[in-house]
């Protein structure tokens, strides 16, 4: 088979619900992706965020071919001794909540969202989300994404959505009310254009929610796992959150979501209340816990911080070459390059290139290298990079 091949069976068999680069991949190592005509391509946005440490890390994949010989899959209704160990090594790692698992960033958020309506007193059911925000595909998680292009076609949405603009702390004042839940919060905006929440907007969130009995609910589907150089987005700012949401990193290419919530509150999700047939199977478990495992012995965390801080000096070095270039923003490996107009050209020039980056809100280069990104890695990128914008500015 070659690539037209391929192309032709997903036209043929497909649902053609993505955008995708005319590329077949057939292998993955580390930071480097090759495709079914034997071409590398170094990947700067790995499996959208999914691959935080890599393209089958050697320490992943040896735990899940282990797990796979064992036991792949058990019901919840039964223990297992991978779903208890990773819940209590992010616990560990993150506000000793306590945990349930599900397979992606939605149901993790869908969970958050049934848990803060359970949880709270039944005229509490409004959430409060960002204008840019992203959580999701669900009916209810695309809802609480404030992204109106994603909800065209889908009405009538589920009830109970308020959005506001983003790091607008009167805004935040003017939507509280005493039916509001929860707010749910992104602590980076990825796909919507890698923003920071300020340590202010981070507090008022914080102490309005505590002064109107209602619960802050951080997603870290993105921002978790030590991508922006400590294992959790919050951790940069002087809040805990009452419920947080995982997914993407966490099982290091393996599908699994995760909602912690302090104990107090994770004490309202009794039997029969929610549930996942395939959430927190020993599988995907025996991933995060590797993952977990990887970042620790590798230092991955100050790698995460380090490199990504030596991404930002040379794409600041690109800046001063190219007008093109607005400026650069991000924490740790989460990077945005802000231009002054569209960059789906740059990203289909770079992959002809053999360098893989994203674009979103249309005029925002996405970087999120994996955490075992190196210096040469990173060098060679930005050459591409340079090759390209200056080829732009010559077209
Ligand atoms: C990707 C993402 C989601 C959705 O995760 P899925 O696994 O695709 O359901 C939710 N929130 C954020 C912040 C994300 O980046």
């Amino acid at each position: 088979m070659n690539t037209q091949d391929v192309l032709s069976m997903f036209g043929q068999y497909v649902i053609a619900n993505y955008g995708r680069l005319p590329k077949v991949i057939t292998r993955g190592q580390g930071n480097m992706l090759r495709d079914l005509e034997g071409n590398e391509i170094l990947d700067l946005f790995p499996g959208w965020a999914v691959s935080g440490i890599g393209h089958c890390h050697p320490k992943v994949v040896a735990a899940i071919c282990k797990q796979a010989g064992e036991l792949l899959h058990i019901d919840n209704t039964f223990y297992t001794i991978q779903q208890g160990q990773l819940a209590k090594l992010l616990s560990e790692r993150a506000f000793g909540g306590k945990t349930f698992f599900c397979n992606s960033g939605a149901e993790a958020n869908e969970a958050a969202i049934k848990l803060a309506r359970r949880h709270t007193p039944r005229e509490k059911y409004k959430f409060i989300t960002a204008e840019k925000s992203f959580h999701g595909r669900t009916l209810a998680a695309v809802t609480a994404t404030g992204q109106p292009k994603y909800h065209e076609g889908f009405l009538p949405l589920p009830a109970g959505f308020v959005y506001v603009p983003y790091n607008d702390i009167d805004a935040l004042h003017q939507a509280f009310d005493e039916e509001v839940a929860a707010v749910m919060i992104e602590p980076i905006q990825g796909e919507g254009g890698i923003n920071e929440a300020t340590p202010e907007y981070m507090q008022t969130i914080r102490d309005l929610c505590d002064e109107h009995g209602a619960l802050m609910v951080l997603d870290e589907v993105q921002t978790g796992m030590g991508r922006t150089g400590r294992w959790f987005g919050y951790q940069h700012y002087e809040i805990t959150p009452d419920i947080m949401t995982m997914a993407k990193a966490l099982g290091g290419g393996v599908a699994i979501g995760a909602m912690m919530a302090r104990s107090e509150i994770a004490a309202s999700l009794i039997p029969g209340t929610h549930a996942s047939t395939f959430g927190g199977n020993p599988l995907a478990c025996a991933a995060g816990i590797a993952v977990i495992e990887a970042i620790e012995e590798d230092n991955l965390l100050d790698n995460a911080q380090k490199m990504g801080d030596y991404l930002r000096t040379r794409l600041e070095q690109l800046k001063e070459k190219y007008p093109i270039i607005d400026h650069i923003r991000g924490k740790g490996l989460m990077v945005g390059v802000q231009l002054n107009m569209p960059g789906a050209k740059i990203v289909s020039r770079c992959l002809e290139k053999g360098l893989r980056v994203n674009c979103t809100q249309e005029t925002v280069l996405r970087l999120m290298p994996s955490m075992t990104i190196t210096q040469a890695e990173i060098d060679k990128a930005i050459t591409i990079l340079d090759t390209v914008l200056a080829e732009g500015q010559q077209a």
